[in-house]
């Protein structure tokens, strides 16, 4: 009997469970990745899938044909529904067994009812995204506390991470593949290259190893994770995370053996605490499924946003006036990525100071971020929009406060930002409130503020104050 392996967001051979029950039971194995929604726009109108995410997935896809050829097994890429292009491979391919993970969102799990509706084939599904596995949980998904701590301190508390499943053994038989089978990786054009982070397994593990154990690097994360401009500040994980191309588990087990050869300090559990949030989030959208993505969020607050165009552009080109969002933005636009502090001030700022509906910037994210995973974006623009899953009221990035604190030498503005390059570091982050002969005589084309930061803030914290009162 022949098996399909549906590869999605789990684009790796080792800790894979789909891959590795098929090949304990089928002597002969086609791996298959379906292309269905490479034009898609978002709500907004924005590609799905930047040059810089089409870039990463073809990395990633080329990473695992040549992994997978090692165990005898042949990768077709495909574009088409997925039901129809399973359709015919069985025919072709003689196939009676497919084998997949499952995955959270609507528009993934509506392609697994596809599947399951209208093929004959026989389906077998299991669940991997996570660290910890749902059912090791104290709790169903159903029944997760919306607080993030009270989560943290539930699973610490029953700590149970299960083992990563190793690669397969190579197959001895192989399904010979017909030559129009073999040109769909073509139909994903080249993009320009990202952050320096080139996509796949044999990247992702080289990337996990040279954090750990090459450069100690985690042995600091928790003192540089808040950096915005070195490539080392944090783990730089996520994208390979995002497309599956290494499993949380596989980095668990190196953080573990880290601990026990190197070194165990606050900052190696900070990263396994980072891995936690990520699962949180996808238990969260788990039990709330839609709730994560309509206006009010998770809360259903009912806040007046808007959605002016030309506030918009300026916030995506990074126009504001104010260094931070405009680097940030920038950066994001160049290469795909943007670290964590970074995130945070836009999403606060464009929420709380400019007013725009949240969902504009969560899509934008989702179009750029060669990491982006549906439950971690949506989960953490709920919960910087106010509307998720932070138990505190009108949380503010104060954006001129966060870019003298996180990058007092302004050198992270000035990498993405040339009108300000020459500014005095003295000078950078208060240029939204310096005074206007001044600073005409600093610059020519850097643009005024949008907004003023703190009639901005007031004025929004009370349209807040007033929706949570309702
Ligand atoms: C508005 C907003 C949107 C975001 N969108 C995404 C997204 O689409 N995909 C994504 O992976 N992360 C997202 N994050 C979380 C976080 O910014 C990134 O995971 C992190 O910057 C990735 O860089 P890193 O791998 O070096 O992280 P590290 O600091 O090295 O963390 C290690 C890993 O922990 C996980 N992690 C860390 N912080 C978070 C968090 N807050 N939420 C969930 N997981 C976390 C990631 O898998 C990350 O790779 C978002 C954060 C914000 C504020």
């Amino acid at each position: 009997m022949n098996a399909l392996v549906w590869f999605r967001n789990d684009l790796r051979v080792h800790d894979h469970k789909a891959l590795y029950e098929a090949a304990s039971t089928h002597d002969s194995i086609i791996g298959v990745y379906v292309i269905d929604d490479f034009n898609a726009k978002t709500a907004h109108g924005f590609l799905k899938h930047s040059e810089h995410k089409r870039q990463f997935l073809k990395e990633s896809l080329e990473d695992l044909r040549k992994r997978l050829e090692t165990l005898n097994i042949p990768l077709i890429v495909k574009e088409g529904p997925v039901s129809e292009v399973f359709d015919a491979l069985s025919q072709r391919y003689h196939i009676d067994y497919v084998y997949y993970h499952r995955e959270i969102g609507d528009e993934e799990t509506a392609r697994e009812k596809d599947l399951h509706n209208r093929t004959s084939l026989n389906v077998k599904s299991f669940f991997q995204k996570t660290l910890l596995h749902p059912d090791d949980l104290p709790y169903s998904t159903q029944n997760m506390p919306d607080v993030f701590t009270h989560f943290r301190k539930d699973v610490e508390r029953n700590w149970k991470v299960r083992k990563p499943l190793p690669v397969p053994s190579r197959l001895s038989k192989r399904i010979q593949i017909q030559r129009e089978d073999c040109e769909g990786l073509n139909v994903i054009k080249n993009g320009p290259s990202s952050i320096p982070c080139i996509g796949g397994e044999t990247q992702g593990l080289k990337r996990l190893n040279y954090y750990l154990f090459d450069s100690d690097a985690i042995a600091t994360y928790k003192e540089t994770r808040n950096g915005m401009l070195r490539y080392d500040d944090s783990s730089k994980l996520s994208p390979y995370l995002a497309y599956g191309c290494i499993s949380p588990r596989t980095v668990y087990e190196h953080i573990k053996t880290y601990e026990a050869t190197r070194i165990k300090n606050q900052s190696t559990y900070w990263l396994v605490f980072e891995l936690l949030w990520r699962d949180f989030f996808s238990f969260i959208h788990c039990k709330v499924g839609n709730h994560l993505f309509r206006v009010g969020g998770i809360q259903n607050v009912d806040i007046p946003w808007h959605k002016n165009e030309t506030d918009i552009v300026k916030w995506i080109e990074g126009r504001t006036g104010y260094p931070l969002v405009d680097a940030a933005m920038r950066e994001l636009k160049q290469t795909g990525y943007m670290s964590n502090r970074a995130r945070q001030n836009v999403a606060s700022f464009l929420t709380k100071n400019l007013g725009i509906d949240w969902r504009v910037g969560a899509e934008w994210f989702e179009s750029q971020l060669i990491d982006h995973d549906v439950s971690s974006n949506y989960g953490n623009w709920n919960y910087i929009a106010g509307i998720g899953n932070d138990a505190r009221e009108f949380r503010l990035f104060n954006v001129t406060k966060q870019g003298k604190r996180y990058d007092p030498n302004g050198e992270y503005v000035k990498t993405w930002v040339n009108e300000i390059k020459h500014v005095d570091e003295s000078l950078i982050y208060d240029l939204p409130t310096l005074n206007p002969v001044f600073k005409q005589s600093l610059l020519t084309d850097y643009p005024e503020p949008m907004v003023d930061f703190e009639n901005s803030t007031a004025k929004w914290k009370t349209i807040y104050l007033k929706a949570y009162k309702k």
